[in-house]
């Protein structure tokens, strides 16, 4: 089950204002879900504290039925996709993606198995053994997507991890980020600020302006019928 359930939740840091403000939402096994705000809006924060790098000030979060406030992002049988990759840069493509599972003590041949699959999935078969590096922008971004793919993990965030990639390849990995969630039949909450990638990706987008939410809605209803003036401006401005 990988469920998630925001119940009231807040978060100030150091004791100063708000900046997330009673968030209340569901997200469905399955889903692709996305986070979508302007800079600042509070999207890393709330994404954050789902994969436990960061406390929950107010509120209860919920995975799978059970809350898990407390527990280490460990323990939390997620994933997480950062903008800037992550990489380790004296580790090969392979030893990066294989980082987490040696750390978990995986067994090396299902190491293996899971590295082999990945590889074929993404297209660095022929890349595993150079360093971060000699690849592409494009072909970074794919390690740090191998990384997610051999945890095995149900649940899936990503913090805008397109947006060092220039226009033509953005367009592409879009796709395939959405191709792969379907096939591995994850959970996704994805995190961006643009407009054009919240609408083309999710099942249904969250937009969140100023730690709070604006409108959770399927793509088409956002652009329907938003909400408040907000949500039309944000959604129907070009980017
Ligand atoms: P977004 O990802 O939507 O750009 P963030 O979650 O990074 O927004 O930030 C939301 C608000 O929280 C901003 O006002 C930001 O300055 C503040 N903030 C983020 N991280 C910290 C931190 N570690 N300490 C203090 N304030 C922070
Ligand atoms: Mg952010």
């Amino acid at each position: 089950m990988s469920q998630v359930e925001l119940i009231n939740i807040s978060k100030s840091y150091d004791k100063q204002k708000d900046v997330l403000d009673g968030i209340n939402l569901t997200i469905e096994e399955g889903e692709f879900f996305v986070l979508v705000g302007p800079s600042g809006s509070g999207k890393s924060t709330l994404l954050r504290m789902i994969a436990g790098l960061e406390d929950i000030t107010g509120g209860f979060l919920k995975i799978g039925g059970h809350t898990v406030n407390h527990l280490p992002p460990k323990d939390r049988n997620l994933s997480m996709v950062f903008q800037n990759y992550a990489l380790y840069p004296h580790l090969t493509v392979e030893q990066n993606i294989l980082f987490g599972l040696k750390a978990r003590k995986v067994d090396k041949q299902e190491q293996q198995k899971r590295l082999k699959d990945a590889a074929e999935m993404l297209g660095l078969t022929d890349l595993l053994k150079r360093k971060p590096r000699e690849l592409s922008g494009g072909q970074r971004q794919r390690v740090a997507l191998g990384r997610s793919v051999v945890s095995h993990a149900p649940l899936c965030l990503m913090d805008e991890p397109l947006s060092n990639l220039d226009a033509k390849l953005r367009a592409n990995m879009r796709v395939e980020i959405r191709r792969l969630q379907k096939r591995l039949g994850l959970t996704m909450i994805y995190v961006t600020h643009d407009q054009v990638e919240a609408m083309t990706m999710g099942d249904r987008i969250m937009v969140l302006n100023d730690g709070k939410i604006q409108q959770v809605g399927k793509p088409i209803t956002l652009y329907n019928e938003p909400e408040n003036l907000f949500v039309a401006t944000f959604i129907g401005s070009p980017k």
